[in-house]
């Protein structure tokens, strides 16, 4: 009788699938054709994200910050990136969905994808908490969600570390990065932007921290100053996308 029950309502599942593709299918957000059933990210077909452009090792990403902050040391103890913003790999077009589309899952699918590349790399082994990047409370009332919060918790479904959410809060509402250029984004991101809320909480803790794009890098150094400054004891960093190096 139970299997009979479960027979029953895999076929209604299985029509419900069908009935949903046909009124709204869901396409990939690069070449628009239509998903398949196996796609590794929401609304990313297998072939886009087979042909997205890898983004350069962490030794390079993290010697593009030391660079622009002239010799200096990074917060940062290491970057990581999956791909690379190219015009070829369109992947800022994934990135929008999931910033202003409300397609939190592409952030969760990518999460698993980073959880991946990092869970066998011994520069993570240490880690002890996950912190997503936050937004401001403002900006949150528009988007509703935190992007990078989905990407968190897409990581910690394969390394299974804590996420802590609300430790660190962004104070002073930056405005948008998007229109600024290279030099007007580091200075418009000042390390009174963030504060740490508990520091109990982060207390020489080895701290993952996940946000969407790594273009200066100076978000997520300003994050990683504060939360060194409040006791974590080391911040890597880690992002779906890189811009190219210059
Ligand atoms: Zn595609």
């Amino acid at each position: 009788m139970l299997n009979y029950v479960e027979s029953c309502l895999n076929v209604l599942e299985a029509g419900k699938k069908i009935y949903l593709d046909f009124i709204s299918p869901i396409h990939c957000q690069i070449c628009n054709s239509q998903c398949g059933d196996n796609q590794i990210i929401f609304r990313l077909c297998n072939q886009c994200f087979y042909s997205l452009d890898y983004s350069p090792d962490k030794e390079h990403l993290l010697n593009s910050i030391y660079s622009k902050k002239k010799g200096d040391d990074s917060a940062l103890s290491s970057i990581s990136s999956y791909a690379e913003l190219t015009s070829d790999s369109n992947v800022e077009l994934l990135i929008y969905a999931l910033k202003y589309d409300y397609c939190s899952r592409i952030g969760f699918d990518f999460g698993k994808i980073l959880g991946m590349k990092i869970a066998n790399d011994s520069t993570y082994s240490t880690i002890d908490l996950i912190v997503p990047v936050p937004l401001h409370a403002a900006r949150i009332r528009e988007r509703t969600y935190n992007q990078s919060l989905y990407i968190a918790k897409g990581i910690q479904e394969i390394i299974h570390k804590r996420i802590e959410n609300t430790c660190l809060q962004r104070i002073m509402y930056s405005g948008s990065q998007t229109l600024l250029n290279v030099s007007e984004r580091s200075s418009n991101m000042s390390d009174t932007i963030f504060k740490v809320n508990n520091k109990d909480r982060i207390h020489n803790a080895s701290i993952l921290l996940v946000d969407d794009i790594f273009t200066t890098g100076a978000t997520l150094e300003a994050c990683a100053n504060t939360l060194l400054l409040e006791g974590a004891s080391c911040v890597h960093g880690i992002t779906i996308a890189s811009a190219p190096l210059r």
